[in-house]
């Protein structure tokens, strides 16, 4: 007679990750820790044996969302257990969730995993021992070709609207090594895309008086320069170059030392910056770091030295006591700079942020009225950056590939290096391949542009 040893089911975790690539790079980490615990995944509310959901404080308006997503777990499945940034405010989170298991502020994995462990305890025995510990890479909530690699946590400054440093304290940078290592094991497992990400890049290895590790054969800098070098070199299980784009970065004078890695080919040729601004007095009352440098001469001179060079960045319109001149400014800055990518928002109170003390609100509708104008403004940019571009050919990852249509023909959506994934803008590809897999690098003619996006073709097809 067969006898069969019953596995005992493993417990299953679902998870909602709300919030900014921080955060989800946040809950890939919780995840990874579950998972070596012996837990598995519930891609459904109904059957997770418990519910987690990463939370958003930073405005006012994510805290809404952060709610509702609780709300919706609760009713869904009932055992929820809250984390992330707004877990630094459980009572207003009681208050309307009473229901809730647990919760905990953000980046402490150790007490979410502790929450899951009491409330769901994980199934035991020598089969759910057996299983391997996964490395940091394993669980991601990213597709699998990018993917976040957080640098460091917290932030030195005190930008007036910003409360990230209250919630994630003072910078706290990870090894050099680790990071690399985190780098070469994601690239190895499929990864042609890496996001370096932290409150503020630049900054990265200042407080550990950018120390030296050795990678390899040689000592490597936690230093942006260094790391990002490094990063460059790195190759694909085929052989190729991943992608390596650098997020919020300011523009401290050693950034012009990254250009000439962009130039060489070593780094995507994509800055973000958040300038939030460009009139010196608004500038002065956010207290943004490193808004003395000359910025248009430096984006002239990185422009000289890599004229590919794609620079996002994102501005606040009706910060307090900003007047029309300084608003005007804005607008005469940004059609000088001539970004390629940029975001604006209309700005928002953050509960504990020090601009609320601040005299001289903008009403409203004069908000709403800069948004459009600098809506305007920087689409138009846009638009004719991207009809410069019809006609040439541009590297391209395929993020996304379609059904045939009726005619067989079948479409994909891609990235150009100018486009970060989720918050810039797409290439649209007619008549690609039938064996085109996420992930792919490819070279494409573009055929047409709108503001945002561009239209082509795979070369060759
Ligand atoms: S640099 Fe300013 S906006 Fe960015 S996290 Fe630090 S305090 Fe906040």
């Amino acid at each position: 007679m067969n006898t069969t040893t019953k596995l005992p089911d493993q417990k299953k975790v679902g998870m909602v990750s709300l919030g900014c690539p921080k955060a989800l790079v946040d809950s890939e980490r919780i995840l990874t820790r579950l998972r070596a615990d012996g837990y598995a995944m519930s891609p459904d509310y109904a059957g997770a044996d418990v519910v987690l959901v990463n939370t958003c404080g930073f405005l006012d308006s994510a805290k809404e969302e952060s709610l509702a997503a609780i709300g919706e777990a609760i009713s869904e499945n009932g055992r929820v257990i809250v984390t992330g940034c707004m877990g630094d405010e459980a009572e207003a989170i009681r208050a309307a969730h009473p229901q809730v298991l647990a919760i905990t502020g953000a980046h402490q994995y150790e007490q979410v995993v502790e929450a899951v462990h009491e409330h769901a305890p994980p199934s035991q025995g020598p089969f759910i021992d057996l299983i391997p510990q996964p490395s940091e890479a394993d669980i991601k909530l990213t597709p699998r070709h990018y993917s976040y690699l957080k640098i460091s946590e917290g932030c030195n400054h005190s930008c007036a609207f910003c409360i990230i440093p209250q919630l994630r304290g003072k910078l706290a940078s990870r090894r050099v090594d680790a990071v690399l290592r985190e780098a070469e094991k994601l690239v190895a497992a499929g990864t042609k895309e890496l996001l370096v990400i932290s409150q503020d890049t630049s900054a990265y290895g200042v407080d550990i008086r950018h120390e030296e590790r050795m990678w390899k054969d040689h000592p490597v800098r936690a230093h942006m320069t260094d790391l990002a070098r490094e990063l460059g070199q790195l190759k694909t299980p085929g052989g190729e170059q991943p992608w390596v784009r650098l997020h919020y970065v300011y523009p401290y004078p050693h950034v012009d030392a990254v250009i000439p890695l962009m130039a060489e080919g070593l780094l995507t040729p994509y800055l973000d910056i958040p300038f939030q601004h460009a009139a010196p007095s608004v500038l002065r009352r956010m207290k943004r770091p490193a808004n003395e440098a000359k910025v248009l001469e430096r984006l002239k001179a990185w422009r000289e030295i890599c004229p590919d060079i794609a620079i996002r960045s994102s501005f606040v319109v009706g910060f307090p006591g900003e007047t029309e001149d300084d608003f005007k400014y804005l607008l005469d800055w940004l059609e000088e700079a001539q970004l390629d990518r940029v975001g604006a928002f209309r700005f928002e109170p953050v509960e504990g942020a020090q601009a609320n003390a601040l005299p001289d609100p903008v009403p409203e509708a004069v908000k709403e009225e800069r948004y459009a104008r600098v809506m305007e403004v920087t689409e138009r940019i846009s638009a004719a950056k991207l009809a410069k571009k019809v006609g040439t050919r541009i590297p391209v990852i395929i993020d996304e590939i379609g059904e045939p249509d009726d005619d067989g023909d079948i479409g994909a959506t891609g990235r150009s290096q100018a486009d970060a994934p989720e918050i810039d803008g797409a290439v649209y590809l007619r008549n690609v391949p039938a064996d085109l897999q996420q992930g792919d690098f490819v070279t494409v003619e573009v055929e047409d542009a709108d503001a945002h996006d561009l239209y082509g073709v795979i070369e060759g097809s």
